[in-house]
């Protein structure tokens, strides 16, 4: 991006209007791609409790040389902000010209972090799911719920979606969006998700496992993307010693994962956990037989955010959209 033309500001709303789910949906997997054959890296996340307002910041970066994408995403969760009528995650993406250190664009990173995550879980539907799944299950009905839901609707021709959360409460607002395109919705108990389910999305704040091993049937996909820190847990370790185990990053899903349980039980291993980006370039065969679990770890990476970050930037410049500024 040229930083002649001064430093480029891309808001919240702008990110939404710019940024859908295929762009989001190619830019995740390509940067995933990138990762696996050595193109591009994340640098070491940090995250820390402030002492104040209850709140944990920190910073995701990294630097994707095949796309020419430099860059840091700042913020965290400030847990009071909901009384205010603001979202309790926030952050900011600062992207950076690889060729001078230069700050070339300021991009909102809410809207961008909902997209990239929910991208993240269709690409590994997209790879990992069988061709003739029918029944989405999903475990979640949160804020990234209903993003997720969306993604992983366009990946194969859903006909049902089965769900279950901890606080019942929340889940007619998942089913508003399953029946607002086209699909059946049913809310169950946990065993009757794993039942049915022929893939599973499990999106929530879990410390224990919400779901047991022997409730999952074979040939099931399955994308745990709620566990992003040491300590949380949505799936039985058992599970992930049996399914076949992907991941964004191998080193984070080891670490603060959802493989994080299994690896320290001694019944995992790091190297049987492949980066979906292998499966991409077509170097993993992914999924080998209709009847094997696949279950992928997704943890979150920085790149992801820079990824659909500079789609948005590169956009907002294209349509001449954003507004821009003297550094
Ligand atoms: P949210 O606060 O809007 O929703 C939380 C969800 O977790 C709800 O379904 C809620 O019922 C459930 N929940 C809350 N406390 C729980 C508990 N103690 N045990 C079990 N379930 C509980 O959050 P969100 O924005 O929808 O995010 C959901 C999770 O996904 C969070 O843990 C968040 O950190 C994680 N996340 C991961 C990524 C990633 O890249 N992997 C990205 C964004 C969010």
């Amino acid at each position: 991006m040229n930083t002649q033309d001064g430093l480029l500001i891309v808001g919240e709303d702008l990110c939404q209007q710019l940024v859908g789910r295929e762009q989001a949906f190619d830019a995740v997997q390509s940067v995933f791609a990138a990762m696996a054959r050595g193109g591009a890296r994340n640098f070491p996340v940090v995250r820390e409790a402030l002492g104040y307002a209850d709140a944990l910041y920190g910073f995701k970066s990294g630097f994707d040389r095949d796309g020419q994408v430099l860059g840091v995403k700042s913020g965290g969760y400030w847990p009071g902000n909901a009384d205010k009528g603001l979202t309790n995650h926030q952050s900011t993406v600062f992207l950076f010209d690889p060729d001078n250190g230069r700050l070339s664009a300021l991009v909102g990173g809410n809207y961008l972090t909902a997209v990239r995550t929910a991208a993240s879980s269709a690409v590994s539907i997209a790879h990992l799911a069988r061709k003739d799944a029918k029944v989405l299950g999903m475990v979640g009905a949160g804020h990234q719920s209903t993003f997720q839901l969306r993604a992983a609707a366009e990946q194969r021709d859903f006909e049902r979606v089965v769900a279950w959360n901890p606080h019942p409460d929340m889940l007619p607002r998942l089913g508003a969006v399953a029946e607002e395109i086209g699909l059946e919705f049913e809310a169950v108990s946990q065993q009757e998700l794993g039942a049915q389910a022929d893939v599973i999305i499990t999106i929530t704040s879990a410390f224990e496992p919400l779901l047991m091993k022997d409730w999952i049937k074979p040939g099931t996909h399955l994308a745990c993307m709620g566990t992003d820190t040491k300590g949380k847990m949505e799936v039985d370790p058992d599970l992930l010693a049996t399914a076949t185990v992907f991941t964004d990053e191998v080193a984070q899903s080891v670490t603060i994962g959802e493989a994080q349980h299994a690896v320290a039980a001694g019944s995992l291993t790091e190297t049987a956990i492949t980066p979906i980006g292998a499966v991409i370039n077509g170097d993993h065969p992914g999924r080998s037989n209709a009847d094997e679990i696949t279950l992928f770890d997704g943890t979150g990476v920085g790149l992801q955010d820079l990824a659909v970050a500079s789609v948005a930037a590169r956009r907002a410049a294209e349509t001449g959209k954003a507004q821009r500024a003297l550094l």
